[in-house]
């Protein structure tokens, strides 16, 4: 079965065509970041605006680079939230008309659960069941996954998301938004320890986080400081040791208590190297093998729309119903809720 994925939750328009014999047979991606640059941060009515310029002329150029076209395919999976209510509402109606048209079934995904489930697009995938560290600009969660549509919440932050920490404390270094990837590289030309940041929450026996003290630190050391050159790497190098620090020993603790032996981690912070690296270096004597996404598919993107649409497809026995036009967005959705 051949399943259209549109992804349109916030700053980035994404399609995919993916087949449950075949995976992924192509995906086109744009990114509204330089639009929104200015403005340091997402401004919901342009970001509807540009996916609607978007959404048509990318599924156009999907269908050439395939060379397949609408009539192959068996459904459209869409993101119907969390996310901007009008940008959600776009990718939803074009992929609901274009079902309708085509008397195809319109499958609502959440964009969570296409974060969580993107490692599957790698190989060697993980299998079911496996500990999932969720971390993307808007959430911070640790996951027991133990089949599709089966996620436990086992933590989560109780105040900003470690892509949002990162952002506002890169914003604090005077880099450009988002920040998390410049902050990054920022800090590969840090001092170690020069400056110590907390880590919050690290001993608070839970599966929780808390970020939003650890910015107002970084924020404070910042204000303290003459900030030349080396100094805002190395306080960018504090604040990535800081934050990885909790993110790796929180994954470590989830492992245990699990017993767990497949780690994912998803979202666009599993970009971070240093996570990367630090959770290996903690892992490598364990049974424990962890995955993370190719780097494309970290971010947001149409391949784990339509991934997840085809891998819901594949547990139903029968085709679910066409699309009869109707459709809601939810701007706010639990996945544990799912
Ligand atoms: P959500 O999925 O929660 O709705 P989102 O879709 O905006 O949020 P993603 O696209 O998954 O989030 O990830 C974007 C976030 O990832 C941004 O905060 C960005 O700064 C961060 N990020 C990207 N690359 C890196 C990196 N190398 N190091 C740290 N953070 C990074
Ligand atoms: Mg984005
Ligand atoms: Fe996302």
């Amino acid at each position: 079965m051949l399943v259209l994925g549109i992804e349109t939750s916030c700053d980035e328009t994404g399609v995919a065509l993916y087949d449950t014999q075949q995976g992924l047979l192509g995906h086109t991606l744009h990114s509204q970041i330089n639009m929104h640059r200015d403005y340091g941060g997402v401004v919901p009515e342009l970001a509807s605006r540009d996916h609607i310029r978007q959404v048509l002329p990318l599924i156009a150029q999907l269908f050439e680079q395939t060379k397949t076209s609408l009539h192959a395919i068996d459904a459209i999976a869409y993101t119907q939230g969390p996310g901007l209510a009008g940008a959600l509402l776009t990718g939803a109606s074009i992929g609901n008309a274009l079902a309708f048209a085509h008397n195809i079934p319109a499958l609502p995904i959440h964009h969570l659960e296409g974060h969580l489930l993107s490692p599957l697009l790698s190989d060697p995938a993980p299998t079911f069941p496996f500990a999932a560290l969720l971390v993307s600009g808007g959430h911070t969660q640790l996951m027991r996954v133990t089949d599709i549509g089966q996620y436990e919440l086992l933590g989560e932050t109780v105040d900003d998301a470690a892509g949002e920490a990162f952002d506002k404390t890169a914003k604090l270094l005077g880099l450009d938004y988002p920040g998390g990837s410049l902050l990054a590289e920022l800090a590969t030309q840090g001092q170690p320890k020069r400056f110590k940041l907390p880590r919050p929450m690290l001993h608070s026996h839970d599966l929780n986080f808390s970020f939003s003290g650890l910015k107002t630190a970084a924020a404070l050391l910042i204000n303290k400081q003459e900030m030349d050159a080396q100094t805002r790497a190395d306080v960018a190098l504090a604040f990535e040791e800081a934050i990885t620090d909790v993110l790796v020993k929180k994954s470590v603790t989830a492992l245990k208590t699990t017993g767990l032996q497949q780690l994912v981690v998803a979202g666009g912070v599993g970009a971070n190297s240093r996570l990367r690296q630090k959770l290996q270096h903690q892992l490598v004597d364990t049974a424990v093998t962890v995955f993370f996404p190719e780097l494309e598919f970290c971010t947001d993107n149409g391949a784990m729309i339509a991934l997840a649409g085809a891998l819901r497809l594949q547990q139903l026995n029968t085709l679910p119903p066409p699309a009869n036009g109707s459709f809601t967005v939810k701007a706010r959705w639990n996945l544990a809720d799912l």
